[in-house]
């Protein structure tokens, strides 16, 4: 070896700060290596919101639950399934307990943190569900406390000082005077901010740049742009790390274990095709670390991989000269839905963003569904977003010449412009949607019975948050594709987080979480931060596994 920790994580993402934290309490030396320049992975790019039941925030705002309600949730929701084996029951309850001790853990070291007040469960009609949701965020944070770290964190895709909740009302502007008043909030907290030599972030950079102050603070060392290409084994035991340092191979040795946090494989376009089928690496949010570096070496090592045919999906649509942008928030307001090629209507177009691309993906395998129609008439264009332009904003002369924007004077002939070979079937999806937008009641799909649809939607509409009538024209759509904001399945681990073999076994020494494993959630997303939640879960378990801690919280 050319060094020795007692502890190496392979990437910066949401579980690596979090075991190093423990592990530096425990007395340890930390090493991540992270192969990009930029350090905190998709988690910092994210939303940043974590999915922690029974978390210490919700009895002092009087919102209900327990581990018995929680475990009820992911029964119903995940369940007990034989090609899941990342998500035993055993491996749920370790869950939803490991979870708020991660949180309780967390804020003993000075990580800011609270709930959400408002966030409903994805399925908060099924029994155990939360209305009010069980999810946890980080405080704004100012990087410029990073000192010469601050220009190494991955920025975040919002860049506005909000927290994530208020953030995803804001489009609400046109319509809602709270809007309103949040976005005057955020304009005058960033003036404050610049008059007082701030940079506010919110999300998932306040999250990870919060973790890294932390972790920099109690001394785990951090080393971006060392990427780790082996896993060294020694009797059958991972025993180390092949890496990266001035231009030469660089072994690293890890005396107490390796942690594998190296995310999934979102822009792997080979292993796309292989596990995921009809899902292109450029729809993805995903930082571009997701490479699935680590599912490869793992499965070179013989650990049984499981759910890669798994990812967190998001709708996108593809507006040009920009990425994809995500359309789960609009897809959902009232005066949309969204067909098949044929013009055929198929799905709630609310509710989880993850079992919406798993209906696209289904829906494609017996009618052309990849792509979909988002048809919006004018009272959307109206009132909310659409593609990253402002409520009622003129669209951009290149969104029509490009095809990207599609646009008729009636329903045929948007269906015409669409290329629907037969435009009545449209005509029918849209006056059938219009019967239920009166009614308020979508009979086909139950789009609006959840609260999490509700929420979804605009809460000033009526009768229904999440349904309105596609009647005023002129009528418009766009193209949605089954994008993602990261792959869901990986190397299968046990209670403590630790890598099985195929039969198995245990790989000593060796660790893994966040998307490099299958998922806890197994085939489901049952709330908001299904993946960094776990991610920092398992991180944190991982870690008092390796300094020996058992089932003991790390001494605060
Ligand atoms: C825009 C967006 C919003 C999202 N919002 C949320 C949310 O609010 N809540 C939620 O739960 N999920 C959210 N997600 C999904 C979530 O962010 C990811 O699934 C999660 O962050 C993955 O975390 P991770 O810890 O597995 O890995 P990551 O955070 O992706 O970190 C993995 C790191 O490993 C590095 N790496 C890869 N290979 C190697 C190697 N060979 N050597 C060294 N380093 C390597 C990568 O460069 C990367 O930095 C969102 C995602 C996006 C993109």
């Amino acid at each position: 070896m050319d060094e020795t920790f007692d502890f190496v994580v392979v990437g910066s993402g949401g579980g690596s700060m979090a075991a190093g934290l423990v592990l530096r309490k425990a007395g340890k030396s930390v090493l991540i290596l992270e192969k990009e320049a930029l350090v905190g992975g998709s988690t910092a790019k994210a939303g940043g919101v974590m999915w922690i039941p029974n978390n210490r925030f919700m009895a002092p705002a009087g919102v209900a639950d327990s581990h018995e309600k929680a475990t009820t949730y992911l029964d119903a929701v995940v369940g007990d399934h034989d090609d899941t084996p990342g998500a035993t029951r055993e491996r749920r309850d370790a869950y939803i307990r490991e979870a708020p001790a991660m949180v309780d853990f967390l804020v003993s070291q000075g990580i800011k943190l609270r709930r959400s007040p408002y966030w409903p469960d994805y399925y908060d009609d099924r029994a155990g569900g939360s209305e009010p949701g069980r999810t946890v965020v980080a405080e704004l944070f100012d990087i410029n406390e990073l000192g010469p770290w601050k220009d190494r964190l991955r920025p975040n895709m919002f860049t506005m000082p909000a927290l994530i909740y208020d953030a995803t009302q804001l489009p609400l502007v046109k319509v809602s005077w709270r809007a309103k008043w949040l976005g005057f909030q955020v304009v005058v907290r960033g003036a404050l901010a610049k008059l007082t030599g701030k940079h506010l972030v919110t999300a998932g950079a306040a999250l990870q740049g919060r973790m890294l102050q932390q972790a920099l603070k109690v001394g785990v060392e951090l080393r971006p742009e060392s990427p780790v290409k082996e896993l060294i084994l020694e009797d059958g035991a991972v025993a180390g790390v092949v890496t990266v340092k001035d231009g030469r191979e660089w072994r690293v040795g890890a005396r107490s274990g390796v942690l594998l946090n190296a995310g999934g494989f979102a822009w792997n376009q080979e292993m796309l095709d292989k596990y995921i089928p009809n899902v292109r690496a450029e729809w993805t949010h995903a930082a571009p670390g997701d490479t699935g570096d680590m599912h490869k070496e793992l499965m070179r090592i013989g650990a049984a991989m499981a759910q890669m045919d798994e990812m967190v999906g998001n709708q996108m649509t593809l507006p040009p000269n920009q990425g994809p942008a995500g359309v789960q928030m609009e897809l959902s307001k009232p005066h949309a839905f969204m067909v098949d090629q044929t013009g055929e209507r198929y799905m709630n177009e609310g509710g989880s963003y993850m079992e919406f691309c798993q209906r696209i993906l289904a829906r494609n395998e017996t009618v052309p569904a990849v792509p979909s129609w988002m048809i919006m008439d004018s009272q959307f264009i109206a009132n909310y977003m659409i593609g990253g332009s402002m409520p009622g904003s003129e669209k951009p002369k290149l969104w029509f010449d490009q095809g990207y924007l599609r646009k008729g004077d009636t329903i045929e002939a948007l269906a015409k412009a669409c290329g629907m070979k037969d435009p009545t079937k449209l005509k029918a999806a849209t006056e059938r949607f219009n019967g239920f937008a009166r009614k308020g009641r979508d009979e086909d799909f139950h789009r609006g019975d959840r609260a999490y649809d509700r929420w979804l939607g605009d809460p000033t509409h009526k009768p229904s948050a999440a349904l309105g009538t596609v009647e005023k024209g002129p009528f418009y759509a766009v193209q949605v594709v089954p994008g993602n904001v990261g792959t869901y399945g990986g190397v299968v681990t046990d209670t403590h987080a630790r890598v099985l073999r195929e039969d198995g076994s245990i790989i000593p020494g060796l660790y893994a979480t966040g998307t490099t494993t299958a998922s806890v959630m197994g085939r489901t997303y049952p709330g908001a931060g299904c993946s960094i939640g776990p991610s920092f879960t398992w991180g944190f378990v991982a870690a008092k596994h390796a300094a020996n801690l058992g089932n003991q919280p790390p001494v605060a």
